[in-house]
């Protein structure tokens, strides 16, 4: 893999992709970091090298050019405060202002470059915004693994313009190690815990992983479209008709593969989607109308539990419930800890996606499982076994 550790840095200007895309309040302070933190390995390496650092990312999904809620100088008091330097900012990613501002910047400065989607050719893919964006170094890097899987100016169109000096940075390379870790190198068994609330956007993970794992575990609201499939009664519980036989066409390669398919037993059903419903325990199969399952019930955590604690590898996505409502978490937090507990016991866990990441800081395990991804969507892709544009570009 092309990283950072083995380049001379020394005397070059040295452009990132990052992925500063993190959440701000309505009086745009930063309300979750993790990204940011996650960016200031590689940005401090490449400044004690010797290389000046001209950072880009997008924020957010502006329309049509400039958005003051989506200006990436939000950020520039944090950075400035984690790489101990004052970062200095361009107020537009390309044009006179930011190739001066990226001419005079020094061996161990930071510039900060104006949020690239308030260009729409960065989400188009244009080569000649690409071209711009390469103008202003003489190396490239990626470093934004959220974006990985997106075929967008500042993510993949432009490492052509730097045939011999791309490379990827510490987040990226972090997360290949990691997922190829549990898909390609994985000791078993190896076990994948599936939740979220649809089957959808899931079902061809659920075929590659089909391939390689000994346990499959499902839960949260994709459930129930396997549970009828098997001929059970789901009540009101979420279910997407339209793939009842692509879950049967699942249950029978699972069976032929000799995988274990886990589904839940039973399950907490609630007489309304809300926290303050009337909720009581029912087998999975056999749900009133009226009555929809929220959450795992009680013998199925036990049983997922064992599952999950005698296993090697775990990959985890997606929340066992609707975890949001307290009533309704406690599927996902008991997994979580048998996720945590394995771990202890020298299980490799990678946990990914939005929903699950949100669950493992919630609880604040994140620190308690092997890996958590940066991102969802790329993540995801991966793992389908699908090339990300923004690998591929690096990889040429
Ligand atoms: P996804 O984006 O597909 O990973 O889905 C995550 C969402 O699934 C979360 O917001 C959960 O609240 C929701 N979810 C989990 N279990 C259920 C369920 N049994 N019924 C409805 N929604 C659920």
């Amino acid at each position: 893999m092309k990283t950072i550790d083995n380049y001379d840095f020394r005397g070059k200007k040295v452009l990132i992709r990052v992925d500063f895309n993190v959440p701000l309040n309505e009086n745009f302070v930063i309300t979750d970091d993790t990204r940011i933190r996650a960016a200031i390995a590689t940005i401090q390496k490449i400044r004690k090298e010797g290389g000046a650092v001209i950072l880009m990312s997008h924020l957010g999904r502006p329309k049509n050019g400039y958005e003051e809620k989506y200006s990436l100088k939000h950020l520039l008091k944090n950075l400035s405060e984690k790489l101990n330097t004052r970062v200095r900012f361009a107020d537009d990613c390309i044009g006179k202002q930011a190739k001066k501002k990226a001419t005079a910047l020094k061996s161990g400065e930071v510039l900060l470059l104006e949020n690239l989607r308030f260009h729409n050719g960065e989400t188009k893919g244009e080569e000649a915004f690409a071209k711009k964006l390469a103008g202003l170094a003489d190396v490239y890097i990626n470093d934004a693994f959220g974006t990985a899987h997106r075929a967008h100016a500042s993510t993949a169109v432009i490492a052509k313009f730097f045939p011999h000096n791309k490379l990827f940075g510490y987040v990226i390379a972090n997360e290949i190690k990691s997922i190829n870790k549990v898909m390609k190198e994985g000791e078993k068994p190896f076990t994948a815990i599936l939740g979220g609330a649809k089957v959808s956007g899931k079902i061809e993970i659920i075929n590659n992983l089909l391939d390689k794992v000994d346990n499959l575990i499902v839960g949260g609201g994709m459930m129930f479209t396997f549970i009828k499939a098997q001929g059970g009664k789901v009540g009101n519980s979420l279910v997407e008709n339209e793939l009842i036989e692509t879950a049967q066409a699942a249950l029978s390669k699972a069976e032929k593969l000799g995988v274990n398919f886990y589904l839940p037993s039973d399950t907490v059903i609630a007489d309304k989607f809300d926290n303050a419903a009337i909720h009581k325990i029912a087998k999975s199969d056999e749900i009133s109308d009226g009555w929809m399952g929220l959450d795992i019930g009680p013998e199925t955590v036990k049983n997922f539990q064992t599952v999950i604690e005698n296993s090697a590898t775990i990959l985890w996505n997606g929340p066992m419930g609707v975890f949001e409502m307290d009533n309704f978490a406690n599927g996902t937090v008991e997994i979580a800890k048998a996720i945590v507990k394995a771990t202890e016991k020298g299980a490799f866990s990678l946990v990914g996606g939005g929903d699950s990441v949100a669950a493992v800081n919630k609880y604040h395990l994140q620190y308690k499982v092997s890996y958590v991804s940066t991102g969802g969507g790329a993540m995801l892709e991966y793992i389908e076994g699908k090339t990300l544009p923004g690998i591929a570009a690096i990889e040429e």
